[in-house]
Formats: structure tokens, C-alpha cells, sequence
């Protein structure tokens, strides 16, 4: 039977609204990309009897494979069991043994089963029963007339998730076998403009086909995604190909990670542990940002000893040892100052390294030698002197929020630089 064509319905009034955002069918979405099955449409619908009917009834028209999302739960605007089997002109039948597991799911939290929820024992006649331990709507396959196959999906996201494991995945398996679907991978570098980094990969776009290359940028964080398409063994030699491609036209700017989910804060934190080494932040116009970056790691406490946001001058003396003259002289957003913030807090508080910020987050207070999101930042490790150790001025452009994200970006990306150095 073919599987070429698929479609999403995500079912919900709340999707409709300006709320909540239908999530589930990305992650569908992503599925069925690796599959290699192409996705024709999404839909989203809200919960009306009569407006999922018809939606189902013209996709399984259309695709070979159609997956709804949420619409199963016990209430009465959970109507995705009755509009499909309205649209298949099917009935349904109350299923004792899903009963049962719903029974035992709220007896295993000491609670007796509310009997609107027996309502998520009704099952499409002819429809497969999809056992759900993750919660107590099961989900259910059905094979229409003309080979469709539809899968109806519970709407939370996590359960969901677990279903597609559990169920869609193993069907996709033995229908497809070996999924010549598409792959992707990314490079992941941090403080670098987006117009470097598409400049030094342009050599890729005209080799690999731009199609299959994309550069997504958030402030102060690049992900270059690239992809094939084939069975695994083939998408993959064509993967680490284009990977080692990349790299050597990236190379100098430093790739911080090549996993999507990798933070500048892990990396930089696991290089600490790793050297078995100790930091501290010394912060003005971040408020703390890099400290909570760096403790957002579980396990952080190994290595990061503490951090202090010094705003006033007074503080940046009393704390971290700036001399007052200095600050007169050049100012608190200045050179000097960054670097005597990171040495006297290294020192001052007996760690390995230390990292510093000061600068003008806007949008008051710029002037027109120092002007808005301009930036001092310095790291001090292990025996250096203020003169020797790392120090970088920049301007951010952006608003407030932006230009303390972007420095907080750097100040990691600095401090991961200088760990990978030693
Ligand atoms: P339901 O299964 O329709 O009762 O939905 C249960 C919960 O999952 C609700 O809080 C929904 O807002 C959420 N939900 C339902 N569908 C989606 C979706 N497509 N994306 C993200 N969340 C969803
Ligand atoms: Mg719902």
C-alpha cells in the first residue's frame, strides 16, 4: 500500500485563539520529515462535531496517512471520537477492557474513576485500540476504504509524544522499513554576525544546493543547518561530508556545539568540570544574567562559586577592589575597568577564573563616546595580570533585553574561547 502524502489535523478551540500554540504538530511534523513522507497540510480546527468531520473526510480524500491531535479527553468539547466516526459513517462501541485501564490508572493515584471519563472508552467500530500508559485516552488507528490510514492522537503534548513513540513510530517502521527520509545536523556558534557566517559558507550553498543548507540566527546564537535525503547509510556519509565541509569553511570562528539543544553555558560549564576549575562572575549591566545562565546547568556547583552585580561604583570597590581613581578617570564602562572588575574579583574571591561586564543597556544613560550598548567584558584566568587578560569591547545594537542577551552570549562564548585555549 503507498505512504507518499500525509496530513496534520490538530483539533482544539484553544489553537484558534490567541493563547496556546498547536505545538503537536511540528513534532508531527519532524516525524514525518525523517520519514520521507510529505506533508501536504496542517489544519488546525476547532472543537465543532461537524467542522472535524469534514475536515477529515476531504484529507483522507487526498493523503494516505491522516493524524489528528487532541479533541479525546472526557469532556464535552473533546469530539474528535464522534466527528471521525461521523465522517466514516461508523459507530462507536464503549470498550470494557479500556475501562478497566482507565479504572486502574485513577486507583493507582487513589482516586475513583469520575464517569465522564468513560466517555474515552469509546472506540470507532473497526478501529485498532492504542494502549496509552502515559494517561487515560487511548489512541486509535483506523484503516479507511480507500487505504488511508488515520491516527488519532491525544492533545497533550508530553502524552502525545510518547504515543508517536509508542505506536506511530513502529507502524511508519513496518510500513517503510528503512526510512529514505531526511536527515538533518546542525553547527551551533555563538557571538559571530550572521552575514560572517553566511559569507564563509557560500562555497557550501553552490556545492550541497542552498536547499539543503539554512542559517537560522537569534541574537548573539547562529545554528547552520544542513540535511540530506536517502536511506541512512547514504544521507549519512553525505552528512559527515558536508560536515566536514562546513567546519573548514567556518573554521576560526568556534563552533561552540553540534547538538540543537547544547547551551554556551553546558559547554563552557562541562570545560570547567572537566579542567577541574572554579569561576566567578563579576556583573553591572547584566544584573546577574551570566550567573543565572551558568547555574541553569544541574551540577553547576561544581565549578561556579558565586557571582556578585556590582552597579555602583561604590560596590565595583567595595566588592571587587576597582580602584576609585580609576573609575573617575575613565569612567565605569570603560577598558581598564573591565579588566580590574574580572582581576579583582579572581583574586578577591580565590578562584580560577573570573568573568566581568560593564556597559550600557539603555536606553538612558549613552553618551556620544559611549553610546547605548556599548560593552567591556574581560576574563581572568589563572596568573594574569590586568593587562594580560582577555578583554573585549563591542556594541550591541537592540533594545535593552536584547543587548544584555547578547552580552551575556559573549561573556560565555569569551570565557568558552579562553577554556578551550588552555
Ligand atoms: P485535549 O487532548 O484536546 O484535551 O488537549 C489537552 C491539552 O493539550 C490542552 O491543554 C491543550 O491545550 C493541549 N494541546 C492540545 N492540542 C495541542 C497541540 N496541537 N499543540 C500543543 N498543545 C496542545
Ligand atoms: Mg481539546
Amino acid at each position: 500500500m503507498r505512504l507518499q502524502t500525509a496530513s496534520i489535523v490538530a483539533v482544539g478551540s484553544e489553537l484558534l485563539g490567541t493563547r496556546r500554540l498547536d505545538t503537536n504538530s511540528l513534532r508531527l511534523a519532524s516525524t514525518l520529515e525523517r520519514w520521507g513522507i510529505e506533508l501536504q497540510s496542517k489544519s488546525v480546527v476547532g472543537d465543532s462535531v461537524d467542522a472535524l468531520a469534514d475536515e477529515i473526510r476531504r484529507r483522507i480524500e487526498r493523503v494516505d496517512l491522516v493524524i489528528t491531535t487532541g479533541g479525546l479527553g472526557p469532556t464535552t468539547d473533546d469530539v474528535t471520537r464522534g466527528a471521525v466516526a461521523q465522517a466514516l459513517g461508523r459507530g462507536t462501541y464503549r470498550d470494557e477492557s479500556v475501562v478497566e485501564h482507565i479504572r486502574g490508572l485513577f486507583a493507582s493515584f487513589d482516586r475513583e474513576m469520575p464517569e465522564v471519563n468513560e466517555r474515552q472508552a469509546e472506540v470507532i467500530e473497526g478501529a485498532r485500540v492504542l494502549r496509552n500508559d502515559w494517561g487515560t485516552a487511548p489512541a486509535l488507528r483506523l484503516d479507511v476504504a480507500d487505504g488511508t490510514t488515520l491516527f488519532l492522537l491525544p492533545g497533550v503534548p508530553k502524552e502525545m509524544e510518547k504515543l508517536v513513540d509508542a505506536h506511530l513510530e513502529p507502524w511508519l517502521e513496518s510500513r517503510l522499513r528503512e526510512p529514505a527520509g531526511l536527515e538533518q545536523r546542525v553547527l551551533k556558534i555563538a557571538s559571530v554576525p550572521e552575514s560572517v557566517v553566511e559569507e564563509r559558507i557560500a562555497p557550501a550553498y553552490e556545492r550541497f544546493g542552498a536547499e539543503n543548507l539554512a542559517v537560522l540566527a537569534s541574537p548573539g546564537d547562529i545554528k547552520v543547518f544542513y540535511r540530506a535525503m536517502g536511506i541512512p547509510i547514504a544521507r549519512r556519509s553525505r552528512l559527515d561530508l558536508m560536515g566536514e565541509v562546513l567546519r573548514n569553511l567556518l573554521d576560526g570562528l568556534g563552533i561552540y556545539a553540534e547538538d540543537e539543544e547544547a547551551t554556551l553555558e553546558q559547554v563552557a560549564g562541562r570545560k570547567l568540570a572537566e579542567a577541574g576549575r572554579t569561576v566567578v562572575t563579576a556583573e553591572s549591566c547584566t544584573g546577574g544574567l551570566v550567573a543565572q545562565r551558568l547555574t541553569r546547568v544541574p551540577g553547576s556547583s561544581a565549578y561556579f562559586e558565586g557571582g556578585v552585580v556590582t552597579y555602583s561604583n561604590r560596590l565595583k570597590r567595595e566588592l571587587l577592589d576597582v580602584p576609585q581613581a580609576m573609575l573617575e578617570e575613565h569612567g565605569a564602562v570603560s577598558e581598564p575597568v573591565a579588566r580590574a572588575m574580572a582581576v579583582g574579583a579572581r583574586d578577591r574571591y580565590g578562584v580560577d577564573y573570573a568573568i566581568s561586564v560593564t556597559g550600557i543597556a539603555g536606553p538612558g544613560g549613552g553618551s556620544a563616546e559611549k553610546p547605548v550598548g556599548l560593552v567591556h567584558l574581560g576574563i581572568a584566568g589563572p596568573g594574569e595580570s590586568p593587562e594580560s587578560v582577555v578583554h573585549e569591547r563591542v556594541r550591541f545594537p537592540g533594545d535593552r533585553g536584547q543587548i544584555r542577551l547578547m552580552t551575556s552570549q559573549l561573556a560565555l562564548e569569551l570565557l568558552r574561547r579562553r577554556l578551550a585555549a588552555d
